[in-house]
């Protein structure tokens, strides 16, 4: 059987557009603008990047992008005045610190002086508590793609028996927090999980957060499951620098029912539901509606 492609990339362009007219409708009938602002201490080339398209797209959606860039041994009360001030900013309707900090800084410390409705990254200890207690909060992105994705090809989740392979606070926890969510029998993995490959082979759903290439191969994955894979790794092949996911692409789509592809599955949600967040983040502080369909 030749699995169904998730299309990444398409679907974060609808997931943009939706961002797009819903911030055109905040202007017209509300005269408000979200706004969200980006932090980023030193120089790290691939932070850059990140912080980079972030801006863009922020503008492209019709949104204001602030952009804080700080020298790498800015001290950490230096920070957290920068944070302090976006807090008390109307304007600011999101705050993202990129990470990852210069060693120097405590991240734990950062991410929580960041006003908790601003917290569009959704790694603030109130958010993690209420998504962890089923409440209304702010979703990390990643996986927030993830659950989209997963909606959009199935409509109900409920009852699948979804095994996430990865235990991180950005991918790994918050994504089986929002399978519970939706009625998912779900399995967290690690790299401590006795016989893995039997634990996958169980799952309609299996998300591969991890970071290591191509580690699970086809015969993990029982006949007709979805595969979601986050992973993003860099690796020489045939001379060539390539891309690849956690999960062998070529053998795993010869059983899945459906895969999302590494470039162009994951990757492009994560940015979409951050400027999707912005605009839920700027709702909720005005007492307005929430867009529907961009959270979770
Ligand atoms: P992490 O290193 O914080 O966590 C990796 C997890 O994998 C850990 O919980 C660990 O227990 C588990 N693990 C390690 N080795 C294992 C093994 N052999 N078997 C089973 N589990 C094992 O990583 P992360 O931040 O969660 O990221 C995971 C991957 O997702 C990386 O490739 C990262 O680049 C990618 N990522 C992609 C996006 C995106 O936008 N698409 C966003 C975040 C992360």
């Amino acid at each position: 059987m030749a699995a169904n492609i998730i299309d990444g990339k398409a679907f974060a362009a609808t997931v943009r557009e939706k961002v797009a007219g819903h911030v055109a409708r905040l202007k017209e009938e509300h005269n408000i603008t979200p706004g969200l602002a980006v932090v980023l201490v030193g120089e790290d080339p691939a932070s850059q990047v990140y912080v980079r398209s972030k801006g863009k797209q922020t503008v492209e959606a019709g949104m204001n992008s602030f952009e804080h860039k700080l020298d790498a041994d800015t001290s950490e009360a230096d920070l957290l005045a920068v944070v302090e001030q976006l807090n008390n900013d109307p304007a600011v309707h999101g705050i993202l610190v990129q990470l990852p900090l210069p060693g120097h800084l405590n991240e734990d410390l950062i991410i929580n002086s960041i006003a908790p409705e601003k917290d569009v990254d959704g790694f603030h200890i109130s958010n993690v508590g209420l998504l962890g207690t089923g409440q209304k909060s702010m979703v990390p992105c990643t996986p927030l793609g993830c659950l989209m994705m997963l909606r959009d090809y199935h409509g109900s989740l409920s009852g699948m028996d979804a095994v996430v392979i990865g235990r991180s606070n950005i991918v790994g926890k918050p994504m089986a927090q929002l399978l519970l969510g939706d009625s998912c029998t779900v399995t967290i993995a690690h790299s401590r999980t006795k016989d893995l490959p039997d634990v996958v082979r169980r799952a309609d759903i299996v998300v591969a957060a991890v970071g290591r290439p191509e580690m699970v191969p086809g015969d993990w994955i029982k006949e007709g499951a979805t595969v979601i894979d986050v992973g993003i790794n860099r690796i020489q092949r045939d001379g060539k620098n390539k891309l690849v996911g956690d999960v062998d692409f070529a053998s795993a789509a010869e059983r899945a029912g459906a895969i999302t592809p590494v470039p162009g599955g994951v990757g492009p949600m994560t940015i979409a539901c951050l400027l999707a967040n912005t605009v839920t983040a700027c709702c909720r502080a005005n007492g307005l509606a929430e867009p529907e369909g961009l959270t979770a």
